[in-house]
Formats: C-alpha cells, structure tokens, sequence
C-alpha cells in the first residue's frame, strides 16, 4: 500500500462505525478524496479536534489499491481559520463552503489554485473586519470557472454574436449563458441580469483574489450574482445546496437560527 501526505481542507466528516470517521477532504496534489479516520471517534492524541470543517490539516496515511477510500492514519492542524465552534456566521460560512467545493469537484481531480482560493475566501470571511458577501460570490464565480462550470457571459451563448447591452440581459441556464435578442425570442422565461452584474461577475471570474476588494457589487449586482452562480452550481451538480437557506438566513440576520443549526449539524453527520 503506497503511503501518502499531503496538505488539505477538511469537507465532511461522518461517522463510520462504532470507532471510525468517513472523512473527505481536499488538497491541490491529490484533489478530492475519501478516506476512513481509523479510531478517530476515540484518539484525541492522532486525531484530536482536528477534523473541524475547513480546518487545514497535513494529512498522512495509506492508499488502498483498487478502493476507493484511502487509510488515514492521523491529521496534524496546520490552521484553523475559523473560530465556527462559538460563531455562528463562521459555522455557515464554512458549512456552504464547504458544501459548495464538494459539489464543484470530482474524486482525484485537482483543481489548480483551489487550495488557496479555499483559504484566502476563509481567511478573510472570518477576519476581524469580517469580509462581506460579495467575497463569496467571487468564491463562486471562480470556482465554477475552475470546475469547468461557469457561464458564459461575454457573448451570445447560442450564436456567438454580440448582446445589445441595455436593460435586463436574458440568462439561459440550460444553454449555460447569456442571450442575444434574436436567440432569446419566443423564450420568456428565465433569469435576467443587468449590465452591472455581467460586468462585476467577469472581472471577479478574471482578476486574482488579491486584487478583487476593488470590485464594486451594488445589492442588485449580489442578488442576480447569488442567483447565477446557483443555478449554475445546480445545473452542473444535480442538486441544489442543502447549506444555502441556512447561511442567508444568518447573513440577513434577525431569523431563528438555532433550530436549524442543530439540523444542518445533523445532515452534515449523515
Ligand atoms: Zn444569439
């Protein structure tokens, strides 16, 4: 059995058995991967607190030949981003993250940066100054353009040609992208998005992360990107984000939240 070590974020934990956890993770050398925490349930000293979500951990075990689920034997934390054990917007933060990277990538498949743009989303979502929700729409702009997954927008989607840019701009999820007039008649239904939105959606996908607190999302531009980005995580995933309610629900603030904490908290140990 080949050993491995490598650095990653943890995705999900679910208990396996009476002793074990089932643990995803990610890291840019290996991508996404599985693999059962033998006696995690009971080992403080190999495992310790170390498997919170999005924790990043150097994580070290053996492949199995022919199986899908690696052997991990222990998991020293590297960082711990979040304070999500006594925070509430982290804990949603990092439950949608989380949830959002799982969904946008396959087993064994590394995206190249991913780690880092993981990291720099957390890092600054749950510092002091507390970045707002525009960072997560950048999260998953670029994202889905890592995945393969992003709309198009610079152009008709269906003939190439060039989009009149005045008023709300037809949006064809299923296509995967925006309409020109021509191609859009006859078709009524489906999102629209303003020219704003078009614009701060490709410099976010095109400019590094570095550099994006220089965006300019209006609230109209945060409610149509929430909306394109989503539809475009579920047209590629096949379902919609089980996480999502819960973190609009804290970021708008004002809602009870505490019965859903101990729900998501539950779904995410299924
Ligand atoms: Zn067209």
């Amino acid at each position: 059995m080949p050993p491995f070590r490598t650095e990653a974020v943890v995705l999900r934990v679910q208990d396996f058995g009476e002793r074990d956890r089932l643990v995803t993770l990610y890291s840019d050398e290996m991508g996404k991967f599985r693999g059962v925490a033998k006696g995690a349930k009971r080992s403080r000293r190999r495992f310790g607190a170390n498997l919170d979500l999005l924790s990043l951990v150097r994580v070290h075990g053996f492949e199995r030949p022919q199986r899908e689920l690696l052997r991990i034997d222990g998991a020293d934390l590297l960082e711990h981003v979040s304070n999500m054990r006594e925070d509430l917007r982290s804990f949603a933060v990092c439950s949608y993250l989380a949830e959002w990277v799982e969904g946008c990538t396959a087993l064994r498949q590394p995206l190249e940066g991913l780690l880092r743009l993981i990291l720099d989303t957390l890092r600054r979502m749950t510092s002091d100054r507390g970045g707002g929700e525009e960072l997560l729409r950048i999260f998953e702009i670029k994202t889905l353009q890592l995945a393969g997954y992003a709309p198009k927008l610079d152009a008709c989607v269906a003939c190439g040609g060039e989009i009149e840019r005045k008023g709300g701009i037809p949006l064809d999820v299923g296509r995967g992208g925006i309409l020109c007039r021509r191609c859009h008649r006859g078709n009524a239904t489906g999102l629209r998005v303003s020219l704003g939105t078009l614009r701060v959606l490709e410099e976010a996908r095109r400019i590094p992360m570095e550099r994006t607190h220089r965006l300019g999302f209006s609230a109209r531009s945060l409610e149509e990107s929430r909306s394109v980005t989503r539809a475009f995580y579920i047209r590629h995933v096949g379902r919609p984000l089980r996480s999502s309610a819960f973190l609009d629900g804290v970021l708008r603030g004002g809602e009870d939240i505490s019965a859903r904490v101990s729900q998501i908290a539950d779904r995410r140990e299924e």
